[in-house]
């Protein structure tokens, strides 16, 4: 079958209520009309495979609480599954918590970042797991998908789909292992945090809202483990699941949106935006989901560089409030309002002063 992205019907709405992945679609759809047959394979596979998850995994998303498994003990309660290579979820239990080490990366970074990330936001916030109330944090690794010619390839992309992490192994030409970056991890299971929290539509500025928390705590989770100010700080997402090469350093860069990659043989160049004037207004990507959280990304790093210090201080406390005070249809503009209030209430005047500079000069 002859396959050109522009003609394929996606879709109505590719991710309003399906899971989380953590590429991008238009990564996905560039690599569709690679001349590379076995990524262009890949990448057919992961769109159709996309659609599949999101039939199924839609009520999941709907009504999140009822899919959450509370933790035995009350306390941080972690399962590692391995799906052996195919698509049936969640597989087999390898490890549970309080296991010991496994000899297989994937099961122990699963269990490992899903723990750092339960850490920070009980550490840091008080939060006891995704919903508060202490759910069971569920990973399933070594998850496949169907390529075109029928066999089971390792999935190049990881999800949270309402109910659990999963992830794949890469296709190992541009994708390594998704349990390798602790800020994937962070990244998916915010989503998690956002489904009990304002639980923001994904879909237009309220989805890229979404992905914006996701990638401040993913980065933040990481920063936190590493004991790194802002200052010094690295501010991309996903640089530890690509395999390196001169033209990528991560899926997202939140200082500088739009540089992650550039004329990248297999991911083209970073498409996201980082002021209002160029915000993204068509119809992919739900609405520019992964796109325009370029903008509010760019502001949170202006602040947390302004503030100085850790950034999951002042300014990681400043946007957890605002997540979960927002609605499910907040935009840019009631993100910059809450959070330059939230900064006077429960901090001061300059604190406040520094918010509204990054807002207006992302636009906002
Ligand atoms: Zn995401």
């Amino acid at each position: 079958m002859r396959f050109d992205s522009t003609v394929v019907p996606l879709p109505a709405c590719p991710s309003c209520r399906g899971p989380h992945w953590f590429v991008p679609p238009y990564i996905v759809e560039h690599m569709c009309g690679l001349d590379d047959l076995v990524l262009r394979d890949r990448a057919l596979a992961a769109l159709e495979h996309g659609a599949a998850v999101r039939a199924v995994r839609a009520f999941a998303q709907q009504l999140p609480s009822m899919m959450a498994l509370p933790s035995p003990t009350g306390r941080r309660h972690r399962l590692v599954y391995d799906a052996r290579g195919r698509d049936a979820l969640p597989g087999t239990l390898v490890r549970a918590e309080g296991d010991p080490a496994t000899d297989d990366p994937a099961v122990d970074e699963a269990y490992d970042h899903s723990g750092d990330t339960f850490d920070f936001f009980h550490d840091v916030f008080g939060r006891t797991s995704l919903d508060d109330a202490g759910m069971t944090l569920v990973s399933s690794v070594h998850v496949g998908e169907v390529d075109p010619r029928g066999s089971f390839q390792p999935m190049s992309n990881a999800f949270w789909d309402g109910e659990r992490m999963a992830y794949g192994d890469g296709d190992g030409v541009v994708f390594e292992r998704f349990t390798r970056a602790l800020d994937v991890v962070g990244h998916e299971l915010t989503h998690g945090v956002q489904a009990y929290a304002s639980n923001l539509v994904y879909r237009g500025e309220s989805g890229a809202l979404n992905e914006h928390f996701a990638d401040v705590f993913g980065v933040l989770v990481r920063q936190w483990k590493l004991g790194t100010p802002a200052e010094d700080a690295s501010w991309l997402v996903g640089a530890d699941i690509l395999v390196p090469a001169r033209t990528r350093r991560g899926i997202r860069d939140m200082e500088h949106p739009g540089t992650a990659y550039l004329d990248d043989p297999v991911l083209g160049s970073d498409p996201q935006p980082a002021h209002m004037d160029d915000i993204y207004s068509g119809p992919a990507d739900a609405g520019g989901v992964h796109l325009n959280s370029g903008i509010p990304n760019r502001a949170f790093v202006l602040v947390a560089k302004a503030l100085g210090g850790p950034a999951w201080g002042t300014a990681g406390a400043i946007w957890y409030a605002a997540m979960l005070q927002l609605s499910r249809t907040s935009r840019f503009a009631d993100m910059a309002a809450l959070t330059a209030q939230v900064a006077g209430d429960r901090f001061d005047a300059a604190t406040r002063r520094a918010v509204r500079a990054a807002w207006k000069k992302v636009g906002l």
